[in-house]
C-alpha cells in the first residue's frame, strides 16, 4: 500500500498490507494474552495508559509531522489534535475506577446485590482519518483499560499514525499482543467483518457504516457506528456580538478544511442580522491564509483524499446552477496536492445538494430565514442527528430550539466541540451508541449481574 502526501501529492512510503492469514495470525495472538491482560488490576492498566498519554505530550511535535504529512492537516492543527486526545485520555483515564469498579447495588437481608463490568474480549475497531487521534483514543483507550484486547485498523489515509499510536501504546507498557494494527484498506475492513470480534466499533460514512451494521448483526455482540453529520446552525436575531458569532461558527466549519464529523454543514440566519452575519463571516474566511501545512499561520492546507476535489467541485457547481451565489474570494492554489479553494455560498436552498448532503470539506451554505419555526423546519430537514447549534441570548430559547431538532449533542453559543465528560453520540444516519463519558467507558463492557447470599 502506498501513502501520499496530499498537500503535494508526492509518495511518502510502502506499507505492508495485512492478509486473511495474517489477520487471523493476530487474532490468535491477542485470544492468547487477552485474559492476562484483563487479570491484571484496573489500577494497572490505567497506569499504562497514563503513561501513553504521558508519551503522546513528549513526542508532539513528532507525532504531529507524520499527521501532518499524511493527511494534509496544518502543523499547529495536527497538535492541537494530539493535545485535544490527551485531554479526553486524562478524563478517561481519572474516571475508569469510578465507573468500571463492582456497584453494590443493595445489602440486605444476608443478600448482596452487585454488578461488575467485565471485558467485552477483543474488539474491532475500525476508524476514520479526520481526526486519527481524537476517534481512535474514543475507541482503544477505553477498550484497553476495561480489559479488552483491540485489533486497530486505521484508515490507509492516516496508517502511519496509526503504526506511531501502536509504537507508543507498546512503549507504554500495552503487552504486544493484546493490541494489533490491521494495515489496509476496504478489503482489510472486509476481511475484519467476517471474523469473530466481540464487538465492533467503527468510525465513518453512513454509507460504509450502514454496511458494517448489516454484516455484522448476525454475530450478535455489540456494533457502534460513529457516522457523519449535515451538521446545522441557528443565528437568531437577538445576538450582539456578530463579529464574534461569525468568526466562531466560521472556524466551526473550516477547521480542518471542513473534515470533522461535528463540522457546521449549515447556517441558517434570522433576516434581521444576515446581512452583518454574512460580511463578518467571509471576511473571516477570505482572511484565512491557505497553503503548504507546513507553512507558518496557515489554515487551510489540502485536503486529504483526492477525489474529495472532485466531489466539493460538484456541490458548489450544482449549488451555482440552482441560483447560489459565491460570496468568498478564490484562494490561490498551490501547483500540486489535493486544494480547493474555501467556498462561502448565499442565496443556498435544500434543492441544492450542499444543503443536504453531508460535504465534509471547506463548503458552507448560509440561508436567510424569517422566524424559528422556519428555522427549525430547516435544521429537522435531514436523515442525519450529530449535533445542531443555536446563538441567541436566552439560555431558555436555544434549548426550547434544540430539544426539536434531533441530535446526539445540542450547542448553544458554540459549535464544533467535543470533550471527555459528555457522551458522543449520533441519532439516526449519524449513527449508533456512545462514545466517551461515563457510558462510553462501559460501552466496552457487560454489565454482570451478581446476587450474593450467605
Ligand atoms: P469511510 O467510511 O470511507 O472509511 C472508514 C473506515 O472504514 C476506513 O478505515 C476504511 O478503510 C474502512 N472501510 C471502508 N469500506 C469498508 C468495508 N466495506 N468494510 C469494512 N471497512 C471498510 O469513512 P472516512 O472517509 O474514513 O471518514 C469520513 C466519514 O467519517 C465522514 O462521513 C465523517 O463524518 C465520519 N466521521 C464520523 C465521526 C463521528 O464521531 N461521528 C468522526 C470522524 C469521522
Amino acid at each position: 500500500m502506498k501513502t501520499i502526501n496530499p498537500a503535494t501529492g508526492q509518495y511518502i512510503n510502502d506499507l505492508q498490507e495485512d492478509t486473511r492469514e495474517t489477520l487471523a495470525e493476530k487474532f490468535a495472538l491477542i485470544q492468547a494474552a487477552q485474559a492476562s491482560w484483563s487479570a491484571n488490576s484496573l489500577t494497572y492498566r490505567v497506569a499504562i495508559l497514563v503513561k501513553f498519554m504521558q508519551l503522546l505530550d513528549e513526542k508532539v511535535t513528532y507525532l504531529s509531522t507524520i499527521l501532518s504529512e499524511e493527511t494534509g492537516k496544518p502543523l499547529q492543527q495536527a497538535q492541537n489534535e494530539i493535545r485535544g486526545a490527551i485531554s479526553r485520555i486524562k478524563w478517561l483515564t481519572e474516571h475508569a475506577e469510578e465507573y468500571f469498579s463492582d456497584e453494590v447495588m443493595s445489602n440486605s437481608g444476608g443478600v448482596q446485590e452487585v454488578i461488575s463490568y467485565d471485558p467485552l474480549g477483543i474488539i474491532c475497531n475500525i476508524s476514520a482519518w479526520n481526526y486519527p487521534y481524537l476517534v481512535g483514543v474514543n475507541v482503544f483507550v477505553p477498550a484497553l483499560i476495561a480489559g479488552n484486547g483491540v485489533m486497530y485498523k486505521p484508515s490507509e489515509f492516516a496508517t502511519n499514525t496509526g503504526i506511531a499510536i501502536s509504537d507508543l501504546l507498546l512503549s507504554a507498557g500495552v503487552p504486544p499482543d493484546v493490541f494489533q494494527l490491521a494495515v489496509g484498506g476496504s478489503t482489510v475492513g472486509q476481511s475484519l467483518l467476517e471474523m469473530e470480534f466481540d464487538g465492533y466499533y467503527f468510525t465513518g460514512s453512513y454509507k460504509t457504516g450502514q454496511y458494517i451494521y448489516e454484516k455484522v448483526a448476525p454475530k450478535l455482540v455489540p456494533c457502534q457506528l460513529e457516522l457523519g453529520g449535515k451538521d446545522p446552525v441557528y443565528i437568531t436575531e437577538d445576538i450582539v456580538d456578530i463579529e464574534k458569532v461569525a468568526a466562531d461558527t466560521a472556524e466551526g466549519a473550516f477547521y480542518n478544511n471542513g473534515q470533522s464529523c461535528c463540522s457546521v454543514e449549515r447556517i441558517y440566519v434570522h433576516e434581521k442580522v444576515y446581512e452583518q452575519y454574512v460580511a463578518a463571516f467571509t471576511q473571516q474566511v477570505n482572511n484565512w491564509k491557505l497553503d503548504l501545512p507546513t507553512e507558518p499561520d496557515v489554515f487551510f492546507g489540502p485536503l486529504t483524499r483526492k477525489d474529495q476535489v472532485s466531489f466539493l467541485e460538484k456541490q458548489l457547481t450544482d449549488a451555482l446552477n440552482k441560483g447560489a451565489k459565491l460570496v468568498s474570494e478564490k484562494k490561490e492554489l498551490p501547483d500540486s496536492g489535493y486544494y480547493f479553494s474555501p467556498a462561502v455560498l448565499t442565496h443556498v436552498n435544500h434543492e441544492m445538494e450542499v444543503m443536504k448532503e453531508e460535504s465534509f470539506g471547506p463548503i458552507i451554505g448560509i440561508m436567510k430565514v424569517s422566524s424559528d419555526k422556519e428555522a427549525i423546519e430547516l435544521m429537522q430537514d435531514t436523515p442525519y442527528g450529530l449535533t445542531a447549534s443555536v446563538y441567541t441570548a436566552k439560555e431558555a430559547h436555544a434549548k426550547s430550539i434544540l430539544r426539536e431538532i434531533k441530535t446526539g449533542t445540542a450547542y448553544w453559543n458554540c459549535c464544533d466541540r467535543v470533550v471527555g465528560a459528555l457522551p458522543w453520540s449520533g441519532r439516526n444516519h449519524s449513527g449508533i451508541g456512545v462514545t466517551l463519558s461515563h457510558q462510553g467507558l462501559r460501552a466496552f463492557t457487560h454489565p454482570r449481574a451478581w446476587h450474593l447470599k450467605k
